[in-house]
């Protein structure tokens, strides 16, 4: 009984009042049905959601329960729930059925209207319209469901429910709610029924039921479970609201039996109790208090938050709800006043004390009905034991309990008005919900231990399982080695000795090449030891020559200013003399030809002052002239030999000091045109004797005068060469060597010159060659051709033969006689014309020797006689 009821103001009123002519008066109708509608929907939730569903093993009380209604919604406070009242009607008992024979009820119940009609008289009566109206037929299963079974669910769904049965003495109220009903089961009432369906409803692992059962008497709590216990105090939680009795025993229920043992228990201490104290138990209030906690679901739950997708370790670390819901069972004290005389026996304070707690209700019942601003919950102990009763957040059921006898129409009428006013109270119904933090702390405990034994087990499991693949492992190596033994003994062996076999020979044969590459490289290093001492040897070598080069280097300056010096004078000399013969050309073909010059005679100095030269300086010395690096000494010393060259006194000399050699080395090695006339020249004057013309020969002067002739442009150089290559030609043991290597194409190659100085060489060369040729086919050892006819000359010849250059032509006309001396060559000849130069020589030719020979050949050969006689001419 809240000393407040402000939270009642603006909830859906349920009021009524009493007319003047004693007709109820239902102000909101509509209203009214709306709360009887919603009787079982107390819980806020149950009419939207569908979460909350009821058990099958509890039926839900039906539409016509009086036990509660939500009247409207209220988040923060909760849920509007008016105090139900029942009235219940006792039938009519013996006594009664005789005294009151002859008179009627003094109520007459209209169930179906939920009306009680209360006689004034006999023509008068008074109408109350209560929650539900129990008739005196209505059994105890259907007063428990319409009072009772709606607030046992709210306890069972976290609400506190009290249901509590008012009335005077004899009308049943112990009947209504103290049954037993061990005999007669239909008659059990609300108590046994009420934990029936608990326990029923509750899960036994998760939800527990205890319960206390307490006696009020004279402001005294007495537990009825350990009667010795007669002094139990209340203690308020001023925070909560709550009163609780710590001292009260406390009985945890696990089934039926045991709670009607207690209940019978109780009822047994009760009487004794009773009688100990003299008293009646009608005077004394029986309060059973059945605490029923439940773990719910958080889902469920009103405290569990919106946030639905908590993490997993937010969900465990979550503390379970629990609802704590509190059903109080009150069977009060009659209602009928103590007669204050304490005809009982009492004295006035005993009396006053006696009825305190249950005037004490009626008033906090009247402050609540009345919405007065006290309540004076304060002022017994019933009233603070039930301050959540009325006007708190309790769900309340009041059953007021009536006889039939008008005798007691009094008493009735009292206990009416106060159904009708407790009928006004409205409680704020609210769930007991909290997290329960030892069940949390308890099952993480749990749930730790687990897992420490899991982690444990795994652990081992992880181990045996290590040990297990190790030995495994080790068991299938063991497999393929023996395996691999095998297949190597096997099959697969033959090749691998083949393999190692080819290896092994590849091998070898590597070492092998890689030893005989190293004995090359000792070879090669031996060698190159070898070399370079060699080397060294010769560097000395080297540096003894330089020596001697330089010392020689000297005495050349010294000689070339010497030579200078001679030149000079040789020069001086030449001046001085006629060009006269120096030298006469050796040879039968020369004195043929006395005009021939001696080449050298006008070049090179008389041979006077070539004697003082010799006496001088000395052979040799101007010998190794000619291999002097400087190419001006060269040009002097070479003239100086081709002037001594010009003496045939010297030319012995010349040769022996081996000046043939050196003259013969400086026309193969020197470029220059000069060196090259004046050395041809010495070697025409060297090529006069028979034996030097052997040595130039053997020592292949032929080829070297023959390049030069190709080779040359000057008219003198090649005079000089064409000379010398005359001079061969005379010798009749170099015939066929003239002809082999190429001495007669080099004589004939030189016409190309027109210079008649070298024609006349050429002549004479041509001359010479015919002559020996002559000479050996006279002497039988020369047959077939001539050679020079062979190798192309005769044409040149007969071109050249009428030349008016008298050199030239003389030449020419002795060897046109010489080649027509035989006939082999005659045909040729004829074909060449050269018959005709043959016959212009017998007749026109000066030199008479020349002429007699051309006659006495054209008449002697049978050729040519032919050949004129076939051209007609008369000739010899
Ligand atoms: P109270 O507890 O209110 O003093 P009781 O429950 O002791 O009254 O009832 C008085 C007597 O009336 C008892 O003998 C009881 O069996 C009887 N009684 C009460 N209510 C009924 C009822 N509804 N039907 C039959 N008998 C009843
Ligand atoms: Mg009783």
């Amino acid at each position: 009984m809240a000393s407040s009821n402000s939270h009642r103001n603006g909830g859906v009123g349920y009021t009524s009042s009493i007319t003047s002519n004693g007709t109820k008066v239902i102000t909101d109708r509509q209203q009214q049905q709306q709360l009887f509608s919603s009787l079982n929907s107390i819980n806020p939730k149950s009419s939207t959601t569908s979460s909350l569903k009821p058990k099958s093993s509890l039926r839900r009380s039906s539409t016509g329960s009086i036990a509660g209604s939500a009247t409207a919604k209220d988040e923060s406070r909760g849920v509007r729930g008016r105090v139900r009242v029942a009235v219940r009607l006792r039938p009519r008992n013996a006594e009664e059925a005789v005294a009151d024979a002859d008179m009627p009820d003094c109520v007459e119940l209209q169930p179906e209207l939920k009306r009680l009609k209360l006689r004034r008289n006999n023509w008068d009566s008074d109408t109350f319209e209560f929650d539900e109206v129990l008739t005196e037929f209505a059994s105890q299963k259907r007063v428990y469901e319409v009072v009772a079974k709606p607030v046992v669910e709210g306890v069972l769904d976290g609400y506190n429910g009290t249901v509590m049965a008012y009335g005077q003495t004899g009308t049943g109220k112990t009947y209504t709610l103290a049954r037993l009903g061990e005999e007669d089961k239909s008659a059990r009432g609300i108590m046994v029924r009420a934990l029936e369906d608990i326990l029923a409803e509750i899960s036994p692992e998760t939800d527990s039921v205890s319960i206390s059962y307490l006696q009020l008497y004279m402001e005294t709590i007495q537990d009825l479970l350990q009667p010795t216990n007669d002094r139990i105090s209340i203690i308020d939680d001023p925070k909560t609201g709550d009163v609780s009795l710590p001292g009260a025993t406390l009985v945890e229920i696990k089934d039926q039996k045991t709670f009607v043992d207690l209940l019978s228990l109780g009822e047994a201490h009760r009487f004794a109790a009773n009688t100990k104290l003299n008293t009646e138990s009608s005077r004394s209030h029986a309060i059973l208090m059945v605490n029923v906690k439940r773990s719910i679901k958080g889902k469920d739950s009103a405290l569990s938050v919106e946030n639905g997708n908590a993490s997993h370790a937010a969900k465990i670390l979550k503390p379970p709800i629990v609802r704590r819901g509190k059903l109080v069972i009150v069977d009060l004290a009659g209602s009928e006043r103590i007669d204050k005389s304490g005809s009982e026996g009492h004295t006035l304070e005993e009396a006053k004390s006696i009825n305190l707690s249950l005037s004490a209700l009626g008033k906090c019942i009247n402050a609540l009905a009345e919405n007065s601003p006290h309540v004076p919950v304060r002022d017994s102990k019933l009233t603070r034991l039930l301050r959540d009763s009325f006007g708190g957040t309790a769900r309340t059921s009041l059953i007021v309990t009536i006889g039939p006898s008008p005798q007691h129409r009094g008493e009735t009428a009292s206990t009416i008005m106060f159904g009708q006013r407790a009928m006004k109270v409205e409680n704020m119904l609210k769930i007991k919900e909290e997290f329960d933090y030892k069940s949390l702390s308890r099952r993480l405990d749990i749930q730790l231990d687990k897992l420490i034994a899991e982690n444990e087990r795994q652990q081992k499991t992880f181990q045996d399982e290590i040990q297990r693949i190790a030995s495994e492992a080790q068991k299938r190596i063991a497999e393929v080695e023996s395996n691999y033994a095998g297949a190597l003994e096997s099959t697969e062996i033959n090749e691998f000795k083949k393999l190692l076999q080819n290896e092994t020979l590849l091998r070898r044969a590597a070492e092998e090449e890689i030893s005989s590459l190293r004995n090359e490289v000792a070879q090669w290093k031996r060698l190159e030891a070898a070399k370079s001492s060699e080397i060294l040897k010769l560097r000395k070598l080297l540096e003894d020559e330089s020596q001697e080069k330089a010392k020689l280097e000297e005495e050349i300056a010294a000689l070339q200013s010497q030579l200078l010096q001679l030149s000079f004078e040789a020069d001086e000399t030449r001046r001085n003399l006629d060009k006269g013969e120096m030298a006469k050309l050796s040879g039968d073909l020369d004195s043929l030809l006395p005009q021939s010059n001696h080449q050298s005679s006008r070049d090179f100095g008389d041979g006077a002052s070539m004697a003082k030269l010799f006496e001088q300086v000395g052979l040799q010395k101007i010998l190794s002239l000619l291999e002097a690096d400087d190419a001006d000494v060269r040009i002097h010393a070479v003239k100086v030999v081709a002037n001594l060259a010009a003496e045939e006194s010297n030319q012995e000399r010349i040769v022996e000091a081996g000046g043939l050699t050196s003259l013969l080395m400086l026309l193969r090695s020197s470029d220059d045109e000069t060196i090259q006339r004046v050395a041809a020249g010495a070697i025409a004057n060297l090529a006069m004797s028979e034996t030097n013309q052997e040595l130039i020969v053997s020592q292949g002067g032929l080829e070297l005068l023959s390049t030069t002739a190709a080779n040359a442009n000057d008219p003198q150089t090649l005079r000089m060469v064409a000379g010398a290559i005359a001079n061969l030609c005379g010798n009749d043991k170099l015939q066929m060597k003239l002809r082999g290597e190429g001495g007669i194409k080099a004589l004939l190659g030189m016409v190309r010159c027109r210079h008649p100085d070298v024609l006349a060489q050429v002549a004479r060369g041509i001359a010479n060659f015919a002559k020996c040729e002559s000479r050996a086919f006279t002497q039988g050892t020369k047959m077939g051709r001539s050679l020079l006819i062979e190798d192309g000359a005769l044409p040149w010849i007969v071109q050249n033969a009428n030349n008016e250059a008298s050199p030239i032509r003389r030449h020419i006309e002795l060897a046109l006689c010489h080649l027509a001396q035989h006939e082999v060559n005659a045909k040729d000849m004829i074909t060449a014309r050269a018959l005709w130069e043959l016959v212009r020589i017998s007749r026109d030719c000066s030199r008479d020797d020349i002429r007699n020979l051309a006659y006495k050949t054209l008449t002697h050969s049978p050729a040519f006689q032919a050949e004129l006689r076939r051209l007609r001419i008369d000739y010899g």
